[in-house]
């Protein structure tokens, strides 16, 4: 018998993804941006997936924007966010040491592009410290990004506290929740996370897709 320990890393599709997907594949190919008819069905369905994953994290549907998976919708949202803050003189960006690559390349990259990253420990138990959180936001802080649940050693931060702390100091909040999605009750109002990347192969879909 062969057992799959891995599934942090990516998981099996699940008969029920492969059941709503397979009819798709075979005949919703249009263009959802075409005006016939078609079109107009592929439109229908892929707005029915947007407010089902809104529906599923507290979010409105026009605030889902669909990705290749995780690392693209990392890497859309730290770099939105530090554009915005370019354009404003906020050239610091907070996040952790123990970051997933999707995000720490990213940062490097920005590092290099002449914005500054503080990297917070995580200590001996892998959780970030809200006091040095609090302390390390800066006048010129435009983000803090810090992953929901970690990939390899599986702590889970406080979430609704970070974005607290950042929405009283008005500073924009981005959590990598690939680790979370479909195992950890997830609302973005009440948590108050501003994006939130995702990706459909770490809960049993397909590879290739995720949602900022
Ligand atoms: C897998 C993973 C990613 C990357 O997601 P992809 O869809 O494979 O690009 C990003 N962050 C974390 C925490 C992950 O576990």
């Amino acid at each position: 018998m062969n057992v799959y320990f891995d599934n942090a890393a990516t998981t099996k599709m699940s008969q029920v993804a492969l059941d709503a997907m397979i009819p798709c594949l075979e005949n919703v190919y249009a263009n959802a941006s075409s005006l016939h008819t078609p079109g107009q069905k592929s439109k229908e369905v892929l707005e029915k997936a947007r407010e089902e994953i809104a529906a599923c994290i507290g979010a409105q549907p026009n605030e889902i924007y669909f990705t290749s998976g995780g690392s693209e919708a990392d890497n859309q949202a730290i770099v939105s966010a530090a554009k915005w803050g370019a354009r404003r003189n906020k050239k610091h960006i907070i996040s952790t040491a123990f970051e997933h690559h999707a995000v720490l390349h990213t940062l490097q990259k920005l590092e290099k592009e002449g914005y500054e990253v503080t990297y917070l420990d995580v200590h001996e138990n892998g959780m970030v410290r809200l006091d040095e959180l609090e302390a390390a936001i800066r006048p010129d802080t435009c983000l803090v990004t810090v992953m929901y649940a970690n990939n390899e050693i599986g702590s889970i931060q406080p979430i609704a506290e970070i974005g607290a702390i950042c929405k009283e100091k008005s500073v924009y909040f981005h959590t990598d929740a690939v680790q979370a999605v479909g195992h950890l009750p997830i609302n973005v109002k009440e948590q108050n996370i501003d994006m939130m990347s995702a990706s459909a192969h770490k809960f049993h879909g397909p590879k290739g897709i995720g949602f900022l």
